[in-house]
């Protein structure tokens, strides 16, 4: 089933994927939105057709003052059914000796927990992003505690102008830090503005060498 959807799903719009989506599985799908980048296209798409379906909103309880504001403003806007998760407990500054740790204990674990209520994720990673992501499908067969757990990326084979043409097209509102020279927005522990000619997520836990928080990879099946 995978195979042939994936195949089918690779030339559709992201509007298409979602609608497929919604039809395929019900409730039992769920958008992650950081309400930081471009995952504002998938919520404001699927408000359109489906706003009853959850969107998962991690709150690290680090995220810019902006960010909360932001997510506020749009999901009154839009009315959509916003489920916020949190950490189980606080580990404090732990993002300055144990970056890893921390996101394990902030992102990873409560993201974990939230999911075994669904079948299928849906998220706006894109293969233009960074190079940890370029292999990226609109469809992934992935892994949640022994069982198959489907992995949707509508805007896979988007890429950040792209994503910008249907923000303006649609006046879509987006986080103001997005501005001031933020292209991929975290925590604030770990978010700087990026230069120019920097890659879009080279601000994100700069200068340690770390890329990516695994909430894109916790899921994927070892073989
Ligand atoms: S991005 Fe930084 S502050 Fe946020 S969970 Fe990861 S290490 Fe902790």
């Amino acid at each position: 089933m995978i195979v042939r959807c994936a195949s089918a799903l690779s030339t559709r719009t992201p509007q298409g994927v979602i609608e497929w989506s919604v039809a395929t599985f019900d409730s039992r799908l769920a958008l992650t939105v950081s309400f930081g980048g471009a995952g504002v296209v998938l919520a404001h798409m699927l408000s359109q057709v489906a706003p009853w379906v959850p969107v998962l909103f991690l709150d690290t309880g680090l995220l810019f003052e902006e960010t909360y504001a932001f997510k506020n403003e749009f999901v009154g806007r839009y009315g959509l059914n916003v489920i916020d998760l949190h950490p189980r407990e606080d580990p404090g500054p732990l993002y300055e000796t144990n970056p890893d740790r921390c996101c394990e204990i902030r992102k990873v674990e409560p993201m974990a927990v939230a999911l075994k209520e669904y079948d299928a994720w849906v998220s706006a990673v894109r293969r233009d992003q960074s190079p940890t992501r370029a292999d990226t499908e609109v469809l992934e067969l992935h892994e949640l505690d022994g069982r198959e757990l489907i992995k949707i990326h509508p805007l896979a084979y988007w890429d950040r102008e792209k994503v910008w043409r249907y923000i303006t097209e649609n006046a879509v509102p987006y986080n103001p830090l997005l501005d001031r020279g933020y292209t991929s927005i975290g925590c604030w522990p770990c978010t700087r503005a990026t230069r120019p000619g920097e890659g879009e997520r080279e601000g994100r836990w700069s200068g340690t060498g770390k890329t990516e928080c695994g909430l894109h990879n916790f899921t994927r099946k070892s073989d």
